[in-house]
């Protein structure tokens, strides 16, 4: 008897596999570059699948600072292309994407912290302003003058509601004839003779040549259905929004970089989110994440007490009006980090067709519109920031299911100082 093949469910020239920011971006800028020619009597078609509707997993719970001085040039000019975006968006769609440019503030609080601010910023063209300490807290009342030795002041940064920018590139890729199944859970990519040849879903295969895989805390089991390890980890992210305090932090408070403290803070409708990274990251085994991260016991079941605990104090003695208000949300989701802290994209050499959208070191959403015009041309020739520094061999063969891996990338991620 031969076996049967299973029913081609779809086909497309390019699948990209999921629909948060990442797949989003990349599929908006697929879209933007194969114009309305994409789709079956045009050019080359393009379909997202994904398991959940759009932006609902770590996208919908990023803090979504878009922080743009970076420790790197090509992660940097990855954010500018962000902000290029998000105007671009703004115009075709003919609506405010609500982009809070509030600045950032950049403190140092030691000598040796204002030399490691300096050679962040002496990397960014954008204009910066020197602070001191009384300075600072005129601009961020909640700040301790006193306990700032030096910041610098960046006032082309922003953030913005994740899941607007992730939804703002879902409608343009739909404008472009970029097609949508959801409700799809991808097995496997189906690799034949060296080159892609498809997925493999719960609900049937999808023919294609081209895969995209932007599958978040889940990209490293996928591609490893493809053969390919690789060298991340899905890893807690977490922070924590207080009571409104408008007095406290109005709401056109600066996003505060706090790296003395491993903090970041910015204003929340009169309430202030702060984010602790903490000394000790809760990486998890990519082969035992479930299909939702939604509610998911976050391994060490704590709820951030100990980071918060741990960090608290460091935190406040920065920001002390904290000793003086109340928590009145906690939020944690899954970043996928790598051991040095750069994303992982572009083409698989080993596997033709196969190019990934992934590792996003607690930076996807600032760095989602570069990464997807990166991406895309990669993929389709074309302008990009050129993503050869993050390509996915560069740590050599990695086991990505080794509790090694999981440790150095935890680690990437509480040693992190900036945005
Ligand atoms: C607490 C927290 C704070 C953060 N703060 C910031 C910040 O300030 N600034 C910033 O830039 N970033 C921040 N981030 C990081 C940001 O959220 C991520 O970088 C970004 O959301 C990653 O997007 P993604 O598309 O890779 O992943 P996701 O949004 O998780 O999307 C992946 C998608 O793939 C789908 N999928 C996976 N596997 C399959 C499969 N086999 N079949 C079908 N579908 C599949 C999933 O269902 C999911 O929808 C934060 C993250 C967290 C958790």
């Amino acid at each position: 008897m031969t076996p049967t093949s299973p029913a081609v469910l779809d086909r497309a020239d390019i699948v990209v596999v999921g629909a948060g920011v990442l797949g989003l971006a990349v599929a908006w800028a697929l879209g933007r570059a194969l114009g309305q020619t994409s789709g079956p009597d045009g050019g080359r078609s393009v379909l997202v699948v994904d398991r959940h509707p759009p932006a609902t997993q770590a996208t919908a719970r990023a803090a979504a600072l878009l922080t743009r001085a970076r420790g790197d040039a090509a992660t940097a000019a990855l954010v500018r292309d962000t902000y290029a975006a998000i105007a671009s968006l703004e115009e075709e769609l003919d609506e405010d994407l609500g982009l809070r440019r509030v600045g950032t503030l950049h403190v140092a609080a030691s000598p040796a912290r204002v030399e490691a601010l300096r050679a962040l910023v002496a990397g960014s063209a954008d204009p910066v302003v020197w602070l001191d300490g009384a300075e600072a807290a005129r601009r961020a009342p909640c700040l301790s003058a006193a306990a700032v030795e030096r910041a610098a002041f960046m006032p082309m940064d922003g953030f913005i509601d994740p899941v607007r920018l992730a939804d703002a590139y879902r409608r343009s890729a739909r404008r472009s004839g970029v097609r949508f199944r959801h409700g799809l859970s991808v097995r496997a990519i189906r690799v034949e003779h060296g080159a892609v040849a498809g997925l493999d879903t719960d609900q049937g295969t999808i023919a294609a040549p081209c895969v995209v895989n932007a599958a978040g805390a889940w990209a490293a089991g996928l591609a490893w259905t493809a053969g390919i390890g690789l060298p991340q980890a899905p890893v807690r992210s977490q922070y924590w929004i207080t009571e409104p305090r408008p007095d406290l932090f109005p709401r056109d408070l600066p996003a505060l970089v706090l790296p003395d403290a491993g903090a970041y803070a910015r204003p929340e409708l009169g309430a202030l989110l702060f984010g602790l990274r903490g000394g000790r990251s809760v990486a998890f085994d990519p082969a035992a994440l479930p299909d939702d991260t939604t509610g998911l016991d976050l391994a060490d079941s704590d709820g951030g007490w100990e980071t918060l605990e741990e960090g608290w104090e460091g935190l406040a003695r920065l920001c002390p009006p904290l000793l003086r208000v109340g928590i009145a949300h906690y939020v944690s989701g899954l970043s996928t980090y790598t051991a040095d802290g750069r994303f992982v994209l572009g083409p698989v050499p080993e596997v033709l067709g196969l190019c990934l959208a992934t590792g996003c070191c607690g930076a996807g959403i600032a760095a989602s519109g570069g990464i997807g015009r990166a991406v895309a041309a990669a993929i389709l020739g074309g302008n990009g920031v050129d993503v050869s520094s993050f390509a996915p061999g560069r740590l050599g063969a990695v086991d990505p299911f080794s509790p090694a891996l999981r440790a150095a990338c935890a680690g990437a991620r509480s040693g992190k100082t900036a945005g």
